[in-house]
């Protein structure tokens, strides 16, 4: 069965990503006149560093070239390694669980939640094990996971939580900031994502001791200064140039705007979509003060199977939507297989994660640039959502 066409979004009328105007001009500029494009001889990566971290709250923050590599480090500074097990959400992007192979542990997945698609205590429960370190929950999309939560349960089992924050910088739960939480947290600065240098990454971090270990750890071990190759800790190379760090605080002075547009466009894009037939929109638990919201999440139902997914995903990007099909379960794809995995089959896996199988399968993610949008196109969005879902449903049941 063919569909009949829907009218589609005008491309002038979606805001293009990744965005700048002069002040990105002008970071660069400035770095380029500077001479000195290396953190250790400029200032724009202290001063990033600042701004970053007072944005989300935290006393410290650190800049590094990417967000696996942000999660590699938080990991290894709490001296996370092989024999250790650490519970990810089953539903993220692969570096959740990469990251620790990386570092030589174990990564263990544990299903979400089925209304906001984030891991919880309960599932986090389900996995212990004695050789359990840690924990990393995911804010995913940009709703935050419940970290009083989570830190209870890290509190009474001796865990360690790093927070998957590639989503969420500026998120707020409950008047508590990400950085806030007593955690590192780490976020991405890849293409994407909400800000952006093309790559980049960065940790907020709770106190001085962890800053300055992690510190130490992003520049081999050399000390602030350094000029006689003093190698403190062990370590590797994970600093930014300048020209990064100035462009992400010309990105950053842009973000508390976007957020506030994507809070409203989300509310009325939710509001569109909430009653359209064999549709479901991730849910925000009432706690969220600030969703930043990196993905507009949507899911068709299960009956309508992965086909009708994969088609709707097509006829969207055709009506010029900017669409994707979700992450599959960290434990699906081929790489989960070349670090170190759980003796738990992916059978297994399968069966403990029934949500994260579900939103993998079903599910798909509309680009934020869409909730940049003018209300008019927003409303035009979830027209052509809700015809091609029901039409590509339609027209799978009835094969
Ligand atoms: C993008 C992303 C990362 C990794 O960030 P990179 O900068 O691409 O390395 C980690 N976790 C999640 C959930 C992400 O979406």
């Amino acid at each position: 069965m063919t569909l009949d066409p829907v009218r589609p979004i005008d491309p002038a009328d979606l805001p293009a990503w990744p965005q700048h105007d002069h002040t990105e001009r002008e970071a660069l500029e400035r770095v380029l006149a500077h001479g000195q494009w290396w953190r250790a001889a400029g200032t724009e990566n202290d001063d990033f560093e600042r701004e970053f971290a007072a944005y989300n709250g935290a006393p410290y923050a650190l800049a590094v070239t990417n967000g696996t590599v942000a999660l590699e480090l938080a990991l290894r500074l709490h001296g996370i390694g092989p024999g250790d097990e650490v519970v990810v959400p089953a539903f993220t992007f692969i570096s959740t669980s990469l990251a620790v192979q990386n570092v030589g542990a174990t990564p263990v997945p544990a299903d979400v939640d089925p209304e906001t698609y984030c891991l919880t205590p309960e599932a986090v429960r389900a996995v212990l094990t004695p050789a359990t370190r840690a924990v990393i929950p995911v804010h995913i999309a940009g709703h935050l996971a419940d970290m009083p939560a989570l830190a209870a349960l890290a509190a009474e089992r001796d865990l360690v939580v790093i927070q998957d924050a590639a989503h969420a910088q500026g998120g707020v739960w409950q008047g508590t900031k990400v950085g806030e939480f007593p955690s590192v947290a780490c976020y991405s600065f890849q293409n994407g994502k909400l800000m952006t240098a093309g790559e980049g990454g960065a940790l907020t971090l709770p106190d001085e001791k962890t800053y300055e270990q992690a510190y130490l750890m992003h520049t081999c071990g050399r000390p602030r200064g350094d000029t006689t190759y003093q190698h403190v800790t062990g370590g590797s190379n994970s600093r930014v140039s300048e020209f990064t760090a100035a462009l992400l605080r010309a990105q950053l002075a842009r973000l508390a705007e976007h957020t506030r547009i994507r809070e409203e466009r989300a509310t009325l894009l939710d509001g569109l979509l909430k009653d359209a037939p064999g549709l479901r929109v991730q849910a925000r638990d009432l706690r969220m003060d600030v969703n930043p919201h990196y993905m507009y999440l949507v899911a068709l139902d299960p009956a309508a199977g992965r086909a009708a997914r994969d088609r709707l995903v097509e006829e969207l990007k055709a009506a010029g939507v900017p669409a994707c099909v979700n992450f599959p379960p960290v434990y699906r794809p081929a790489s989960f297989r070349a670090g170190p995995v759980p003796a738990t089959s992916v059978a297994e896996l399968a069966e403990r994660c029934p949500v994260s199988e579900d939103l993998g399968a079903h599910g798909l993610w509309i680009h934020h640039r869409v909730l940049l949008a003018e209300p008019r196109v927003v409303e035009r969005v979830a027209e052509v959502v809700t015809t091609l879902a029901e039409r590509v449903t339609g027209a799978v049941v009835a094969r």
